[in-house]
């Protein structure tokens, strides 16, 4: 480092230090050390290094409905299970866990979206105004959730103002709906409605989904127009007819 003071300043500094008692130079450069402001001071040589605080890992909430579904082993301790469950920000604003309704076991199992007002009020899946669509559209088919079908919701909870889950929301419910599925044993899943394609199938876009089978978590799934769908655009019926037939044909062929 080129230094700014002159050889007659520099000799007189040094000779004013050794005046002072400098006995050896530590450093090439000189060092400000009020100018360091307050350092820690570091532990004496050979001294236990003071202990690193352990700060707690924030929970993964992905990771902690994976654990919690997977460890239960019988639909009511799933549901158990979603009941305990803290980490989704739906839960606090409804009014009940909106679980299941129909007949654990049967062949059909059906997953609509996010549970409405009337669902969290009475914690079980349609059964509002879209409810009794539906009831009417599995009638059309011989099917009834009295009878042989299971149903339940990709949202447990109903968001305030019917807002969309976030991705966050929803990566966390999917493991409890996978194992849902898994406890529930159907043959057959139907997926109603956008919100129920993305949860399971991955995809959205029901216009071009609708009536084409596919294949998940070991099953056949069909996706279908929501009732909330059909209720908006009526003639979308026949689609949705065209889907109940094909249910029906697939249930009969599998019999
Ligand atoms: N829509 C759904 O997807 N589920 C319900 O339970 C009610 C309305």
């Amino acid at each position: 480092m080129e230094s700014e003071l002159d050889y007659w300043s520099a000799k007189a500094l040094l000779e004013w230090q050794v005046e002072l008692g400098a006995t050896e130079a530590m450093l090439d450069a000189p060092v400000d050390r009020y100018g360091l402001g307050e350092q820690k001071p570091k532990p004496a040589r050979g001294a236990a290094a003071a202990p690193v605080p352990v700060v707690p890992k924030e929970a993964d909430p992905v990771a902690e409905a994976q654990k919690a579904a997977q460890a239960a082993q019988a639909l009511p301790s799933l549901r158990a299970a979603m009941e305990a469950f803290e980490h989704c920000e739906l839960k606090p604003g409804a009014r009940n866990l909106v679980f299941a309704d129909g007949q654990a076991g049967a062949r059909v199992m059906v997953i609509g979206g996010a549970p409405g007002r009337d669902e969290d009020l009475e914690g079980r899946p349609f059964v509002g105004a879209s409810g009794r669509l539906l009831d009417n559209m599995l009638a059309a088919i011989d099917l009834s959730r009295e009878k042989n079908v299971y149903i339940t919701t990709v949202l447990p909870w109903r968001p305030p103002q019917n807002r969309d889950p976030s991705p966050a929301e929803l990566a966390m419910l999917v493991p409890f709906l996978e194992r849902h599925v898994a406890l529930a044993q159907p043959d057959i899943l139907v997926v109603m409605g956008d919100l129920a394609c993305q949860a399971v199938l991955g995809k959205r876009g029901l216009s071009r989904l609708r009536g084409q089978w596919d294949q998940v978590w070991g099953k056949p799934v069909l996706p279908m127009l929501h009732p909330e769908d059909l209720m908006r655009q009526p003639q979308a019926k026949r689609q949705a007819w065209a889907d109940l037939l094909a249910l029906r044909a697939r249930l009969n062929a599998q019999n």
